[in-house]
């Protein structure tokens, strides 16, 4: 059995494991029943992928989506794996393939669709192909209460029981209740293996803005990442539309993305995202379950979303390759409202409209927070332990004010006018503003008429968001638009508590145009854009996403590591040996021009340690070319008779003799037996 190291060099071409993948990988190769809880973009599917390989036999995968099998298989393909797709998707040839990889055993990896188990032959059919394991990617998918219950999922049970081969089920949903249902259904109440890897994704920067010109700001974020694949998540389906037309308009390549369009459109648009290079979605959150781009460098928040574990779902979509990606969630203080009143105006038992306006509370307290987000975010997901330095908050901390005498001055106007207005007028109320309203009600009378002067308008409106951003006040469900007190603001009325609140960002988020983010740095960067072309082009020809052919983070390392070589660009990070073979000359022509021509033989042990003794051969077999003396007839071995010296390693003169002939072996014999001593 090769082992899983090697594996992932030769066949992925990544230096290491990421975090928490090795320990997995072992217990799964190992055939232990096992259950892996990892963010989306910790690298689940290398979990069963690589012991695929390192076992006897066909590893079958169930994964829910049609379209992402079919990706997953490609990239497998292109990494060089015999792995294949039964799913109503397929051409008859593509299905006639995979059974006859099948029949010669020689298929590693047969994924197939959920509804296939619902077929009675499929699981003789499965018992018949010697089937050694059994990976379940998106496993929540059998819990009835999730969002993504999908019935079929509810056989797997049934299928693991009749074949009686281990099971290893992923999934980045990790509440307690979903994981007792996966151990119930997939494996029958017995615990598995567990494991349970962290939620932070630490290449995801987070930020959060006050709205301030909202569409101007969405546009200046995308502005700096122009040529970036990006989701801009929209509050309304009218709202996708205009930002994409704004998008466009402002040179961007954009589509947009609703609930509202007929499943053709929306099947085209995805296609569309997952294999185009740097197109931007404009979407509501309908768009995301289908969509499994490694490469999406960024996610902003056109609205609010509407809790805190929302959030992380939805900015949780980009960077998924590991590289360095960046989130933007606007909101203000209608966003706030409306959330609240969708709450309010749900169906659901109070209870449950408590919990949700919870998961609310936690959101704002995010994107109010004073100090860093990360940790504000994770602590919220129960985590302790955590680094950031990748949050606005970490990039420039928040200055901040103690504002309970503000906040004191506001709760006395609302209670005052008997929690009855807006913000808008009980902020007219504090300024001291003389309007209709305010004679219409009589209020220029009031107390605190006139006692807020010491801030502007735009001062008090960040006051009034963040009261309820901390949920002193909530909009009331009945009167819209009117605020009410809440409990919490008890404690700052009666002068037991100060609050501090944050100086506003708003002036730091005026329209001024941000400097353009690049992914590398500026000399890098024509070099970079010079690989994505290549890229692009050798993606289209193949009708294959951009990432199949190289992930971005690829693309970076070599613009950054400029290798010239074959053997160090085998040494890049995601250059597997097959895609060193397909596509590693097209790309270091790109880098060092026409690169210099190697024998094929040569070639194929481009990275590897034996291409650098083959090197060594070649040079003292030109030593010997008229031999010893330099008056011989010149003599010199094949390019394939030095490769395979350099592959099979012979230990002793006879070994070497049957490889070269002893003609050549009395010439050189002696010289290449001491080269492969000195390399151990
Ligand atoms: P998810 O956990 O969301 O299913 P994937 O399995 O799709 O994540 O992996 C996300 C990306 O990370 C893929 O592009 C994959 O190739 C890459 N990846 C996974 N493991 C590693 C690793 N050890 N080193 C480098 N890249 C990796
Ligand atoms: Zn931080």
């Amino acid at each position: 059995m090769a082992s899983a190291a090697t594996l992932l060099q030769d066949v992925f071409g990544f230096d290491g494991f990421r975090l928490g993948q090795e320990e997995i990988v072992d217990a799964v190769a190992a055939g232990e029943n096992t259950l892996a809880i990892m963010p989306t973009g910790g690298g689940k599917s290398l979990c069963f992928q690589l012991p695929a390989l390192m076992r006897d036999g066909v590893t079958v995968v169930i994964s829910p989506l049609i379209a992402l099998m079919r990706d997953q298989v490609r990239a497998l393909q292109a990494a060089g794996v015999n792995a294949g797709a039964l799913t109503s998707g397929n051409t008859p040839e593509e299905t006639d393939a995979v059974w006859e990889a099948l029949e010669r055993r020689e298929l590693k990896l047969l994924y197939i669709a959920p509804e296939r188990l619902a077929a009675g032959s499929s699981i003789g059919m499965l018992r018949r192909i010697g089937v050694s394991l059994i990976a379940v990617d998106e496993a929540h998918c059998v819990s009835q209460w999730g969002h993504d219950f999908r019935p079929d999922y509810l056989r797997i049970g049934a299928l693991r029981a009749a074949l009686d081969v281990p099971l290893a089920a992923f999934t980045a949903t990790a509440d307690e209740e979903t994981r007792t249902e996966i151990v119930q259904k997939l494996f029958d109440g017995a615990q598995p293996r567990t494991f349970l890897r962290g939620f932070d994704r630490p290449n995801i920067h987070l930020a959060f803005a006050a709205k301030n010109g909202p569409r101007a700001q969405i546009l200046n974020f995308a502005a700096a990442r122009k040529g970036q694949s990006g989701i801009v998540y929209c509050g309304t389906r009218a709202k996708t539309e205009t930002l994409a037309q704004g998008l466009r308009e402002a040179g961007h390549a954009a589509i947009h993305y609703h609930g509202g369009m007929e499943a053709d459109d929306r099947r085209i648009a995805e296609r569309r995202f997952q294999q185009e290079d740097g197109l931007i979605v404009a979407a509501t959150v309908a768009f995301g379950m289908g969509v499994d781009k490694p490469d999406i460098r960024w996610v902003a928040h056109a609205d609010l979303p509407k809790s805190i574990e929302a959030y992380y779902q939805e900015i949780g979509r980009a960077g998924r390759d590991g590289a360095p990606a960046e989130t933007l969630t606007l909101f203000g203080p209608d966003d706030i409202k409306l959330r609240r009143t969708q709450i309010d105006e749900g169906l659901a038992p109070t209870e449950r409209r408590n919990a949700d306006h919870g998961r609310l509370n936690a959101l704002l307290g995010l994107a109010e927070a004073l100090e860093c987000r990360r940790k504000t975010l994770l602590t919220y997901f129960g985590e302790d332990e955590v680094t950031c330095g990748r949050c606005d908050l970490c990039d420039s901390p928040a200055e901040v004010f103690d504002g309970t005498t503000a906040v004191r001055k506001a709760l006395s106007a609302m209670l005052r006018t008997e929690e009855r207005f807006g913000a808008g007028h009980l902020i007219d109320i504090l300024l001291g503003t003389d309007t209709d309203k305010m004679r219409q009600h009589g209020h220029s009378g009031l107390p605190t008429f006139g006692v807020g002067q010491e801030y502007t308008r735009p001062q008090w409106q960040a006051v009034f968001r963040q009261m309820m951003g901390h949920d002193l006040v909530r909009p009331d469900a009945e009167r819209y638009g009117a605020l009410r007190m809440t409990d919490a603001a008890l404690p700052i009325l009666r002068d037991e508590a100060q609050i501090t609140l944050r100086r506003d960002t708003i002036k730091a988020a005026a329209a001024r145009r941000p400097a353009v983010k690049t992914m590398v740095s500026e000399e890098d960067a024509p070099l970079l854009s010079a690989l994505k072309a290549k890229r692009r082009g050798l993606a289209e020809a193949a009708k294959v996403p951009a990432y199949v052919i190289f992930p971005d983070r690829t693309l970076i390392e070599m613009a950054e590591k400029r290798p010239q070589t074959l053997d160090q660009m085998a040494q890049i990070n995601g250059v597997g040996a097959k895609k060193l073979q397909n596509f590693g000359d097209a790309f270091l022509s790109v880098i060092v021009g026409d690169a210099p021509a190697l024998h094929p033989s040569r070639r194929k042990l481009a990275g590897r340690e034996a291409g650098n003794l083959y090197d060594q051969l070649l040079a003292v077999q030109a030593d010997l070319a008229r031999g010893n003396d330099g008056t011989e007839k010149p003599l010199s071995c094949s390019a394939s008779q030095l490769a395979k010296v350099a592959t099979l390693r012979p230990s002793d003169s006879s070994a070497l003799e049957k490889l070269l002939g002893d003609r050549r072996a009395a010439r050189f014999g002696s010289a290449f037996l001491d080269v492969l001593r000195q390399a151990g």
